[in-house]
């Protein structure tokens, strides 16, 4: 009781939306529990291509494929689109299911320092020689917080006839004037060829993931992508919910605009306060301490003071690069962010992380 949650990818508070919760019920009583299928044998009901084809409206791309998780969409694209011809270049710092779906694939592979544009200039060029090239990049960095150079990405790409693949898990609902993500923050949405992202973080948080792109990937994806032929379809209820949280988000950019101006309270007062917050303008707030005990010491002081927040140490961040990560979220008030400064600011002194 009383414990305030800063460590959830419920960025708009859409898992507790009455609305959202009365979707999935809904669902559930209409189209049942699950579907006992993949989604070419008997797993597809209306509202499975209602969803795709709402979130290829959202994203405005040409259509949309479904899958039980954004690991699953991420898992299941590079192997399907990439031949032994072509070339992948990623981020060093990309999330682990990208890592995984490059590994599954037999493209030449490179790996590019983090977000460093000469390095991506360099292997480009040396990736002339293949037939096709893809650059594949978180939109946003869930560690750091930080927002990849899509403008300058999107630049190299066309300079070097490659195209640019983005997983906007920490971007999908929130990032840009209407919350598309980052390609849209940072006006390249017609420069970015694909997008994966989740049903599981801001749109309503309960699981599924989804790439949206040209048709004809699509078509091709449900022909060969492995984790979308032999998996499960997703369940009513979730359909529902995620459903319900696009509508909510097609309807106004209000919820998005909230947490946007609660994250700016919490960066600014941080620090004032004399802390170092990673990243800008995203509402992942990684408080930088360094020391991987300082870290686990200050989150259990901080959920002692009623605020639920994780150290992070290594091997998930480099040596000596502890934090503790911090999430911003809509349903937060404003005395829930001053009351998460303020404890911060207690604990940090009585560690020696603030003088
Ligand atoms: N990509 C990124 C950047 C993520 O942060 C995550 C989740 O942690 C995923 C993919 C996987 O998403 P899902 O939980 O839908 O499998």
């Amino acid at each position: 009781a009383g414990i305030l949650n800063f460590c959830a990818n419920n960025y708009l508070g859409l898992s507790s939306h009455p609305e959202v919760i009365r979707a999935a019920v809904e669902a559930l009583e209409k189209f049942g529990a699950g579907l006992s299928s993949v989604r070419f044998i008997c797993g597809t009901q209306s509202i499975h291509k209602d969803l795709e084809e709402k979130i290829a409206h959202f994203h405005q791309r040409e259509d949309a494929i479904l899958y039980a998780s954004c690991f699953d969409a991420n898992a299941g694209i590079f192997e399907a689109l990439l031949t032994p011809e072509d070339a992948v270049l990623s981020d060093e710092l990309n999330h682990a299911s990208i890592i995984d779906g490059i590994r599954l694939c037999k493209a030449n592979k490179y790996r590019y320092k983090h977000m460093d544009m000469q390095d991506l200039e360099a292997k480009l060029q040396d990736a002339q020689k293949h037939r096709l090239r893809l650059v594949a990049t978180d939109g946003a960095f869930s560690m750091d917080g930080d927002i990849a150079p899509l403008r300058e990405i999107c630049q190299l790409a066309q300079k070097y006839d490659a195209l640019v693949f983005i997983d906007e898990c920490h971007a999908t609902g929130f990032l840009g004037p209407n919350g598309r993500g980052t390609d849209e923050l940072l006006g390249v949405m017609d420069k970015v060829t694909i997008i994966n992202s989740t049903l599981g973080k801001a749109l309503g948080g309960a699981a599924g993931g989804y790439t949206t792109g040209p048709k004809p990937l699509i078509d091709l994806l449900r022909q060969r992508s492995r984790p979308y032929l032999f998996s499960n379809s997703l369940p009513p209820a979730v359909v529902g919910c995620a459903s319900k949280a696009l509508d909510l988000l097609m309807e106004s950019n209000a919820i998005a605009q909230s947490m946007a101006a609660k994250t700016q309270r919490f960066r600014s007062k941080m620090t004032a306060a004399g802390f170092t917050i990673s990243g800008k303008d995203h509402p992942i707030c990684p408080v930088m301490l360094g020391d991987a005990r300082l870290a686990s010491v200050m989150a259990e002081d901080m959920l002692n003071r009623g605020i639920y927040v994780i150290g992070f140490s290594y091997p998930v961040v480099p040596k000596g690069k502890a934090r503790i990560r911090v999430q911003i979220s809509a349903v937060h008030s404003d005395e829930d962010i001053d009351r998460c400064v303020e404890a911060f600011t207690e604990v940090g002194r009585k560690h020696g992380a603030l003088p």
